[in-house]
């Protein structure tokens, strides 16, 4: 058996992982008519990501982009779990876990064990290899790539990764789905990084490098990058919104997958890793949010 159904029949989606990430994707899939069940290993967290999906719908309200009701409907159809068996009758799953390879594979096991043999199971991984991650599922036909990007309600492109097996049944109905949350589907091969961060996280590590070595300021880093290459925000502000964990390890699989010592990743960034400095979702990273 493998993927049938077509994006319109979509009812039931199950999300892995409630944190930066999880959440937009649960918020933007409840939007869109379908039932979420928002799976999380930290309690805490699905108490967090749910008053972040409320916070958010509710600024979405306030710039008439959704109606009061729409937002209300949406937060009805989002359900917290703790254990990925209340995933058994998703149609979709959309992991969204930790970038940890191990934690993904052992994730795409335990959920071919639970779901039917027709739901379409999708990582939002930023660099780990679909077509690996893949040969951990019972039906690597079904796994997709499906890279949302942060944060996740409000920008308009996904990034699809087709692994070495996937179906055109599971990309058909991948595409769709992008269309149906009013995405902008845009297909990449299955390489370490794929096109987002084989690009962006070079240099996100780049500007942590001039900042450890004197260059300049953080501030100064970043003002350079708005001002002179008319980017929104500057890099290192864009690591504390992404979270410092997790570009630390997309550049651990760049490195290492690529082999190329110009991905090793800048001591400074793993220092404040190490530390426990993880941007936004800690209060401090290359900025101090504990105001916030
Ligand atoms: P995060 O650290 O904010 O959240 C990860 C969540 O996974 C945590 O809440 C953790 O408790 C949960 N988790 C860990 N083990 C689990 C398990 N066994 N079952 C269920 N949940 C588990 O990370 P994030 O930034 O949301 O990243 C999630 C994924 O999305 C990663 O693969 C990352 O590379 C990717 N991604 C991140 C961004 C970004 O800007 N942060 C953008 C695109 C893609």
């Amino acid at each position: 058996m493998g993927v049938s159904m077509r994006a319109g029949e979509v009812s039931r989606v199950g999300v892995v992982g409630a944190g930066t990430m999880g959440n937009g994707i649960a918020h933007v899939f409840a939007l869109a008519g379908i039932e979420v069940r928002l799976v999380d290993v930290a309690p805490e967290v699905l108490d967090r990501a749910r008053a972040s999906i409320e916070r958010n719908l509710a600024r979405q309200t306030r710039r008439d982009l959704i109606s009061t009701d729409e937002a209300e409907a949406a937060l009805g159809r989002i359900t917290t779990e703790r254990s990925l068996t209340a995933l058994e009758d998703a149609e979709v799953v959309v992991e969204a876990a930790s970038e940890d390879p191990a934690l993904k594979f052992r994730l795409f096991e335990e959920l071919s064990a639970v779901v039917s043999p027709e739901t379409l199971l999708a990582s939002n991984t930023s660099s780990i290899s679909i077509t690996r991650i893949a040969s951990h599922a019972a039906d690597p036909e079904r796994v997709i790539g499906m890279h949302f990007m942060n944060p996740v309600p409000v920008m308009r492109l996904v990034e699809v990764i087709r692994g070495l097996e996937t179906s055109d049944d599971a990309a058909d109905l991948t595409l769709g789905l992008c269309r149906r949350l009013s995405k902008t589907a845009v297909l990449a091969n299955d390489y370490p990084g794929f096109v987002a961060n084989r690009i962006l996280m070079p240099m996100i590590n780049e500007a942590v490098y001039c900042l450890m070595e004197g260059v300049a300021e953080a501030e100064a880093v970043d003002t350079v990058m708005k001002l002179g290459m008319n980017h929104p925000m500057g890099p290192l502000a864009l690591a504390d919104l992404i979270g410092l964990d997790t570009c630390l390890a997309i550049m651990r699989v760049l490195h290492t997958e690529l082999g190329d010592s110009k991905y090793r990743p800048c001591p400074l960034l793993a220092k404040y890793v190490a530390a426990g400095w993880l941007g936004r979702k800690t209060g401090r990273g290359f900025y101090d949010y504990s105001a916030a």
